[in-house]
Protein backbone atom coordinates (compact mmCIF):
# COMPACT_ATOMS: atom_id res chain seq x y z
CA UNK A 1 0.00 0.00 0.00
CA UNK A 2 1.28 3.52 -0.80
CA UNK A 3 1.91 5.87 1.90
CA UNK A 4 -0.38 8.37 1.96
CA UNK A 5 1.10 11.97 1.00
CA UNK A 6 -0.46 14.70 2.39
CA UNK A 7 1.31 17.34 -0.10
CA UNK A 8 -0.24 15.30 -2.88
CA UNK A 9 -3.33 14.12 -1.52
CA UNK A 10 -5.83 15.16 -4.07
CA UNK A 11 -8.78 15.30 -1.33
CA UNK A 12 -6.86 18.02 0.41
CA UNK A 13 -8.41 20.83 1.93
CA UNK A 14 -7.96 24.16 -0.06
CA UNK A 15 -5.74 26.59 1.73
CA UNK A 16 -6.88 28.51 4.84
CA UNK A 17 -9.62 26.17 5.29
CA UNK A 18 -9.12 24.78 8.54
CA UNK A 19 -12.54 23.04 9.01
CA UNK A 20 -13.50 19.39 8.67
CA UNK A 21 -16.15 18.80 6.79
CA UNK A 22 -19.41 17.03 8.25
CA UNK A 23 -19.81 13.06 7.32
CA UNK A 24 -21.80 12.46 4.49
CA UNK A 25 -23.00 9.39 5.80
CA UNK A 26 -23.76 7.57 8.25
CA UNK A 27 -21.45 5.13 7.65
CA UNK A 28 -18.98 7.94 7.15
CA UNK A 29 -19.78 9.21 10.39
CA UNK A 30 -19.49 5.74 12.26
CA UNK A 31 -15.85 5.11 10.33
CA UNK A 32 -14.92 8.35 11.26
CA UNK A 33 -15.75 7.81 15.09
CA UNK A 34 -14.04 4.54 15.06
CA UNK A 35 -11.05 5.18 13.62
CA UNK A 36 -10.49 8.36 16.24
CA UNK A 37 -11.53 6.15 19.05
CA UNK A 38 -8.66 3.52 18.17
CA UNK A 39 -6.15 6.24 18.14
CA UNK A 40 -7.22 8.21 21.09
CA UNK A 41 -8.09 11.51 19.03
CA UNK A 42 -8.83 14.15 21.61
CA UNK A 43 -11.15 15.30 19.41
CA UNK A 44 -13.69 12.27 19.19
CA UNK A 45 -16.36 11.59 21.40
CA UNK A 46 -15.99 8.10 22.41
CA UNK A 47 -18.73 5.67 21.49
CA UNK A 48 -22.00 6.78 23.41
CA UNK A 49 -21.31 10.13 23.67
CA UNK A 50 -23.61 13.07 22.63
CA UNK A 51 -22.63 15.98 20.86
CA UNK A 52 -21.78 17.84 17.55
CA UNK A 53 -20.23 14.43 15.31
CA UNK A 54 -21.16 11.87 18.05
CA UNK A 55 -21.86 8.50 16.60
CA UNK A 56 -25.29 7.36 17.43
CA UNK A 57 -25.80 4.89 20.32
CA UNK A 58 -26.25 1.58 17.90
CA UNK A 59 -22.67 1.64 16.81
CA UNK A 60 -20.24 -1.23 17.40
CA UNK A 61 -17.11 -0.98 19.68
CA UNK A 62 -15.08 -2.65 17.21
CA UNK A 63 -13.73 -1.51 14.26
CA UNK A 64 -15.25 -2.31 10.61
CA UNK A 65 -13.40 -3.94 8.13
CA UNK A 66 -15.50 -1.60 5.59
CA UNK A 67 -13.25 1.29 7.21
CA UNK A 68 -10.59 1.11 4.55
CA UNK A 69 -13.14 2.13 1.84
CA UNK A 70 -13.31 5.55 3.65
CA UNK A 71 -13.67 8.39 0.90
CA UNK A 72 -13.40 11.74 1.72
CA UNK A 73 -10.40 13.86 3.21
CA UNK A 74 -7.53 11.76 4.26
CA UNK A 75 -7.03 9.84 6.99
CA UNK A 76 -3.44 10.78 7.00
CA UNK A 77 -4.59 14.38 7.06
CA UNK A 78 -6.90 14.28 9.48
CA UNK A 79 -5.00 11.58 12.31
CA UNK A 80 -1.83 11.30 11.24
CA UNK A 81 0.74 9.34 9.73
CA UNK A 82 1.07 6.76 12.18
CA UNK A 83 -2.66 6.40 11.99
CA UNK A 84 -3.01 5.79 8.75
CA UNK A 85 0.02 3.00 8.38
CA UNK A 86 -1.86 1.20 11.50
CA UNK A 87 -5.32 1.44 8.90
CA UNK A 88 -3.73 0.38 6.03
CA UNK A 89 -2.00 -2.44 8.19
CA UNK A 90 -4.87 -3.47 9.14
CA UNK A 91 -6.44 -3.05 5.86
CA UNK A 92 -4.00 -5.23 4.13
CA UNK A 93 -4.27 -7.84 6.87
CA UNK A 94 -7.77 -8.10 5.88
CA UNK A 95 -7.63 -8.54 2.52
CA UNK A 96 -4.98 -10.76 2.56
CA UNK A 97 -7.18 -12.68 5.34
CA UNK A 98 -10.15 -12.27 2.68
CA UNK A 99 -7.58 -13.35 -0.20
CA UNK A 100 -6.62 -16.61 1.66
CA UNK A 101 -10.18 -17.41 2.37
CA UNK A 102 -10.93 -16.89 -1.24
CA UNK A 103 -7.80 -19.63 -2.03
CA UNK A 104 -8.95 -21.70 0.75
CA UNK A 105 -12.43 -21.54 -0.51
CA UNK A 106 -11.34 -22.29 -4.04
CA UNK A 107 -8.95 -25.12 -2.67
CA UNK A 108 -11.79 -26.41 -0.75
CA UNK A 109 -14.19 -26.29 -3.89
CA UNK A 110 -11.32 -27.62 -6.43
CA UNK A 111 -10.81 -30.17 -3.95
CA UNK A 112 -14.50 -31.39 -3.68
CA UNK A 113 -14.71 -30.72 -7.31
CA UNK A 114 -12.19 -33.72 -7.47
CA UNK A 115 -13.86 -35.83 -5.09
CA UNK A 116 -17.20 -35.93 -7.22
CA UNK A 117 -14.65 -36.13 -9.97
CA UNK A 118 -13.16 -39.04 -8.35
CA UNK A 119 -16.71 -40.37 -7.34
CA UNK A 120 -18.42 -39.54 -10.28
CA UNK A 121 -14.97 -42.11 -12.11
CA UNK A 122 -15.39 -44.41 -8.99
CA UNK A 123 -19.39 -44.77 -9.77
CA UNK A 124 -18.12 -44.91 -14.18
CA UNK A 125 -15.80 -47.25 -12.93
CA UNK A 126 -17.84 -49.58 -10.55
CA UNK A 127 -20.91 -49.46 -13.56
CA UNK A 128 -18.46 -50.36 -16.21
CA UNK A 129 -16.58 -53.69 -14.28
CA UNK A 130 -20.62 -53.78 -13.17
CA UNK A 131 -21.28 -53.87 -17.23
CA UNK A 132 -18.25 -56.24 -17.77
CA UNK A 133 -19.10 -58.60 -15.51
CA UNK A 134 -22.36 -59.03 -16.99
CA UNK A 135 -21.19 -59.35 -20.61
CA UNK A 136 -18.33 -61.96 -19.55
CA UNK A 137 -21.50 -63.66 -17.55
CA UNK A 138 -23.69 -63.53 -20.92
CA UNK A 139 -21.00 -65.09 -22.25
CA UNK A 140 -20.42 -67.43 -20.45
CA UNK A 141 -23.92 -68.55 -20.43
CA UNK A 142 -23.48 -68.37 -24.11
CA UNK A 143 -20.41 -70.08 -24.36
CA UNK A 144 -22.00 -73.09 -21.78
CA UNK A 145 -25.54 -73.44 -23.80
CA UNK A 146 -22.84 -73.84 -26.93
CA UNK A 147 -20.98 -76.55 -25.20
CA UNK A 148 -24.01 -78.39 -23.65
CA UNK A 149 -25.27 -78.18 -27.69
CA UNK A 150 -22.07 -79.75 -29.05
CA UNK A 151 -21.67 -82.37 -26.47
CA UNK A 152 -25.84 -83.20 -26.96
CA UNK A 153 -24.90 -82.86 -31.09
CA UNK A 154 -22.11 -85.37 -30.50
CA UNK A 155 -24.32 -87.53 -28.42
CA UNK A 156 -27.24 -87.58 -30.79
CA UNK A 157 -24.55 -88.07 -34.03
CA UNK A 158 -22.78 -91.17 -32.50
CA UNK A 159 -26.17 -92.51 -31.37
CA UNK A 160 -26.92 -92.29 -34.99
CA UNK A 161 -24.30 -93.54 -36.34
CA UNK A 162 -24.45 -96.61 -33.90
CA UNK A 163 -27.94 -96.96 -35.05
CA UNK A 164 -26.87 -96.91 -38.87
CA UNK A 165 -23.99 -99.04 -38.15
CA UNK A 166 -26.54 -101.53 -36.08
CA UNK A 167 -29.26 -101.25 -38.86
CA UNK A 168 -26.68 -102.32 -42.02
CA UNK A 169 -25.31 -105.05 -39.47
CA UNK A 170 -28.79 -106.30 -39.18
CA UNK A 171 -29.29 -105.81 -43.23
CA UNK A 172 -26.41 -107.41 -44.43
CA UNK A 173 -27.13 -109.99 -41.77
CA UNK A 174 -30.52 -110.36 -43.09
CA UNK A 175 -29.34 -110.07 -46.43
CA UNK A 176 -27.11 -113.30 -46.34
CA UNK A 177 -29.49 -114.92 -44.77
CA UNK A 178 -31.77 -114.77 -47.46
CA UNK A 179 -28.64 -115.52 -50.44
CA UNK A 180 -28.35 -118.46 -48.29
CA UNK A 181 -31.68 -119.35 -48.30
CA UNK A 182 -32.58 -118.77 -51.89
CA UNK A 183 -29.34 -120.76 -52.97
CA UNK A 184 -30.67 -123.56 -50.89
CA UNK A 185 -33.70 -123.24 -52.40
CA UNK A 186 -32.61 -122.71 -55.87
CA UNK A 187 -30.39 -125.95 -55.20
CA UNK A 188 -33.94 -128.04 -54.18
CA UNK A 189 -35.58 -126.64 -56.79
CA UNK A 190 -32.61 -127.97 -59.37
CA UNK A 191 -32.69 -131.15 -57.81
CA UNK A 192 -36.27 -132.13 -57.95
CA UNK A 193 -36.37 -130.65 -61.23
CA UNK A 194 -33.86 -133.09 -62.61
CA UNK A 195 -35.29 -136.02 -60.67
CA UNK A 196 -38.35 -135.06 -62.48
CA UNK A 197 -37.01 -134.99 -65.40
CA UNK A 198 -34.90 -138.18 -64.84
CA UNK A 199 -38.53 -140.03 -63.94
CA UNK A 200 -40.55 -138.71 -66.90
CA UNK A 201 -37.47 -139.54 -69.27
CA UNK A 202 -37.50 -143.36 -67.57
CA UNK A 203 -41.56 -143.31 -68.31
CA UNK A 204 -41.58 -142.29 -71.01
CA UNK A 205 -38.73 -143.96 -72.37
CA UNK A 206 -40.82 -147.68 -70.83
CA UNK A 207 -43.73 -146.35 -72.54
CA UNK A 208 -42.84 -144.97 -75.74
CA UNK A 209 -43.25 -141.18 -74.84
CA UNK A 210 -43.29 -139.79 -78.98
CA UNK A 211 -40.02 -137.73 -79.80
CA UNK A 212 -39.83 -133.59 -78.21
CA UNK A 213 -42.85 -134.11 -75.94
CA UNK A 214 -42.61 -132.21 -72.83
CA UNK A 215 -42.06 -133.75 -69.19
CA UNK A 216 -44.93 -132.18 -66.77
CA UNK A 217 -45.42 -133.44 -63.14
CA UNK A 218 -49.64 -133.61 -64.34
CA UNK A 219 -48.19 -136.56 -66.71
CA UNK A 220 -47.83 -140.03 -64.85
CA UNK A 221 -47.22 -142.09 -68.33
CA UNK A 222 -47.72 -142.64 -71.48
CA UNK A 223 -50.25 -145.07 -73.49
CA UNK A 224 -50.10 -145.70 -77.00
CA UNK A 225 -47.99 -142.49 -77.02
CA UNK A 226 -50.82 -140.58 -75.53
CA UNK A 227 -49.73 -138.84 -72.28
CA UNK A 228 -52.14 -140.22 -69.31
CA UNK A 229 -52.90 -139.11 -65.74
CA UNK A 230 -52.34 -140.50 -62.71
CA UNK A 231 -55.82 -142.68 -62.99
CA UNK A 232 -54.80 -143.57 -66.48
CA UNK A 233 -57.34 -141.17 -67.96
CA UNK A 234 -55.52 -139.89 -71.43
CA UNK A 235 -54.19 -136.04 -71.37
CA UNK A 236 -55.76 -134.88 -74.69
CA UNK A 237 -53.23 -132.42 -76.07
CA UNK A 238 -52.44 -131.03 -79.55
CA UNK A 239 -50.98 -133.43 -82.09
CA UNK A 240 -48.29 -132.43 -84.19
CA UNK A 241 -48.69 -132.18 -87.94
CA UNK A 242 -46.53 -134.63 -90.11
CA UNK A 243 -44.38 -134.03 -93.15
CA UNK A 244 -46.14 -136.50 -95.13
CA UNK A 245 -49.74 -134.51 -95.11
CA UNK A 246 -51.44 -134.26 -97.87
CA UNK A 247 -53.80 -131.43 -96.69
CA UNK A 248 -56.65 -133.20 -95.74
CA UNK A 249 -58.92 -132.98 -92.41
CA UNK A 250 -56.51 -133.87 -89.82
CA UNK A 251 -53.48 -134.56 -92.49
CA UNK A 252 -52.12 -131.29 -92.72
CA UNK A 253 -48.78 -130.94 -93.75
CA UNK A 254 -45.96 -129.49 -91.37
CA UNK A 255 -44.90 -127.19 -94.17
CA UNK A 256 -48.32 -125.15 -93.99
CA UNK A 257 -48.67 -124.91 -90.45
CA UNK A 258 -46.83 -122.88 -87.64
CA UNK A 259 -46.24 -123.52 -84.13
CA UNK A 260 -47.92 -120.79 -81.90
CA UNK A 261 -44.76 -118.60 -80.99
CA UNK A 262 -45.75 -117.20 -77.50
CA UNK A 263 -48.02 -120.37 -75.86
CA UNK A 264 -48.12 -124.19 -75.03
CA UNK A 265 -50.82 -125.74 -72.98
CA UNK A 266 -50.80 -125.79 -69.35
CA UNK A 267 -48.53 -129.48 -70.03
CA UNK A 268 -46.16 -127.59 -72.01
CA UNK A 269 -47.27 -128.77 -75.68
CA UNK A 270 -46.36 -126.93 -78.32
CA UNK A 271 -49.47 -125.28 -80.38
CA UNK A 272 -50.12 -125.71 -84.11
CA UNK A 273 -51.80 -123.98 -86.70
CA UNK A 274 -52.61 -123.01 -89.98
CA UNK A 275 -49.58 -120.31 -90.99
CA UNK A 276 -52.36 -117.67 -91.40
CA UNK A 277 -54.19 -118.60 -88.35
CA UNK A 278 -51.53 -118.70 -86.10
CA UNK A 279 -50.51 -114.97 -87.20
CA UNK A 280 -53.76 -114.05 -86.54
CA UNK A 281 -53.88 -115.77 -83.34
CA UNK A 282 -50.41 -113.57 -82.20
CA UNK A 283 -51.58 -110.15 -83.47
CA UNK A 284 -55.52 -111.08 -81.52
CA UNK A 285 -53.30 -111.86 -78.07
CA UNK A 286 -51.04 -108.71 -78.04
CA UNK A 287 -54.49 -107.06 -78.11
CA UNK A 288 -55.51 -109.29 -75.23
CA UNK A 289 -52.72 -109.12 -73.17
CA UNK A 290 -53.03 -105.14 -73.37
CA UNK A 291 -56.39 -105.42 -72.14
CA UNK A 292 -55.56 -108.14 -69.32
CA UNK A 293 -51.93 -108.05 -68.67
CA UNK A 294 -51.82 -111.89 -69.59
CA UNK A 295 -51.57 -114.12 -72.81
CA UNK A 296 -54.77 -116.11 -74.16
CA UNK A 297 -54.50 -119.66 -72.03
CA UNK A 298 -54.32 -121.96 -75.18
CA UNK A 299 -55.64 -125.41 -74.18
CA UNK A 300 -56.02 -127.20 -77.88
CA UNK A 301 -55.41 -126.01 -81.35
CA UNK A 302 -54.74 -128.53 -84.10
CA UNK A 303 -56.20 -132.39 -84.18
CA UNK A 304 -55.18 -135.14 -86.39
CA UNK A 305 -57.23 -137.34 -87.88
CA UNK A 306 -56.26 -140.16 -85.82
CA UNK A 307 -56.54 -138.41 -82.70
CA UNK A 308 -60.13 -137.16 -83.64
CA UNK A 309 -60.98 -141.39 -84.03
CA UNK A 310 -59.51 -141.56 -80.62
CA UNK A 311 -61.86 -138.80 -79.01
CA UNK A 312 -64.23 -139.83 -80.75
CA UNK A 313 -64.14 -143.37 -79.46
CA UNK A 314 -63.77 -141.63 -75.78
CA UNK A 315 -66.27 -139.11 -76.20
CA UNK A 316 -69.09 -140.16 -78.43
CA UNK A 317 -71.86 -138.12 -79.54
CA UNK A 318 -69.97 -134.71 -77.64
CA UNK A 319 -67.45 -135.48 -80.56
CA UNK A 320 -67.12 -134.29 -84.50
CA UNK A 321 -66.68 -137.14 -86.37
CA UNK A 322 -63.65 -137.89 -87.77
CA UNK A 323 -62.08 -135.26 -90.51
CA UNK A 324 -64.94 -133.04 -89.63
CA UNK A 325 -63.92 -131.10 -87.01
CA UNK A 326 -62.11 -127.51 -87.95
CA UNK A 327 -59.14 -128.32 -85.26
CA UNK A 328 -58.04 -130.73 -88.11
CA UNK A 329 -57.65 -128.20 -90.41
CA UNK A 330 -55.72 -125.75 -87.96
CA UNK A 331 -57.90 -122.89 -87.94
CA UNK A 332 -59.61 -123.79 -84.37
CA UNK A 333 -58.64 -122.94 -81.07
CA UNK A 334 -59.62 -124.30 -77.79
CA UNK A 335 -58.88 -121.92 -74.42
CA UNK A 336 -58.60 -123.29 -71.32
CA UNK A 337 -61.93 -125.10 -69.41
CA UNK A 338 -62.04 -122.72 -66.53
CA UNK A 339 -65.42 -121.43 -66.34
CA UNK A 340 -64.94 -118.72 -63.67
CA UNK A 341 -62.11 -117.40 -66.33
CA UNK A 342 -63.31 -117.73 -69.82
CA UNK A 343 -66.77 -118.97 -69.47
CA UNK A 344 -69.97 -117.05 -70.63
CA UNK A 345 -70.37 -113.96 -69.49
CA UNK A 346 -66.60 -113.46 -68.05
CA UNK A 347 -64.68 -110.04 -69.25
CA UNK A 348 -62.51 -112.17 -71.26
CA UNK A 349 -64.98 -114.59 -72.72
CA UNK A 350 -66.92 -111.11 -74.01
CA UNK A 351 -63.82 -109.33 -74.68
CA UNK A 352 -62.67 -112.12 -76.95
CA UNK A 353 -66.00 -112.91 -78.74
CA UNK A 354 -66.24 -108.59 -79.26
CA UNK A 355 -63.14 -108.56 -80.35
CA UNK A 356 -61.84 -111.41 -82.19
CA UNK A 357 -63.91 -110.76 -85.21
CA UNK A 358 -61.27 -107.99 -85.68
CA UNK A 359 -58.28 -110.49 -86.28
CA UNK A 360 -60.47 -113.25 -88.24
CA UNK A 361 -61.24 -115.58 -85.01
CA UNK A 362 -64.50 -115.95 -83.84
CA UNK A 363 -67.09 -117.66 -81.90
CA UNK A 364 -69.38 -119.90 -83.99
CA UNK A 365 -73.19 -119.60 -83.43
CA UNK A 366 -73.46 -123.02 -82.63
CA UNK A 367 -71.54 -123.62 -79.88
CA UNK A 368 -73.04 -120.35 -78.12
CA UNK A 369 -74.54 -120.04 -74.67
CA UNK A 370 -77.64 -122.09 -74.87
CA UNK A 371 -76.89 -123.97 -78.07
CA UNK A 372 -77.30 -127.57 -77.85
CA UNK A 373 -73.03 -128.11 -78.25
CA UNK A 374 -72.47 -124.96 -76.33
CA UNK A 375 -68.41 -124.81 -75.57
CA UNK A 376 -67.48 -121.43 -74.19
CA UNK A 377 -63.57 -122.59 -74.81
CA UNK A 378 -64.02 -122.94 -79.13
CA UNK A 379 -63.11 -120.32 -81.54
CA UNK A 380 -62.96 -121.02 -85.23
CA UNK A 381 -60.31 -118.73 -87.44
CA UNK A 382 -62.35 -117.28 -90.79
CA UNK A 383 -61.57 -113.63 -91.74
CA UNK A 384 -64.88 -111.77 -92.24
CA UNK A 385 -67.02 -113.42 -90.08
CA UNK A 386 -68.51 -112.73 -86.80
CA UNK A 387 -70.25 -116.03 -85.67
ZN1 LIG B 1 -62.68 -126.97 -80.04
Amino acid sequence: MTEPDATRDPGAPAPGSSSVPPPATRREARARAAAGWAAGAPDAPAPGVTGPGAVPADVPDAPDAHAVVITGPSPARRYGRGRVVVAAATSAVLVAAVAIAGVQLRAAGERAAEAEQRAEAMGLAAELASAEDDFLADRQRAADLDASRRSADAGRAAREQAAAEEAARVAAEQAAAEAARAAEEQAAADAAAAAAAEEATRRGAASGAPAGAPSSPGIAGWVDGRPVDAEGNVLWVTSVPTADGDGSNGNMPASAMCQVPWGTDQLGFAQYLRCDAAEALTALNEAFRAQFGASIDMDLTYRSYADQVAMKAAFGGLAAAPGTSSHGLGTALDVQEWPGTYGFGTARYDWLVANGPAYGWYAPARVRQGQPYEEYWHFEYGPGRTS
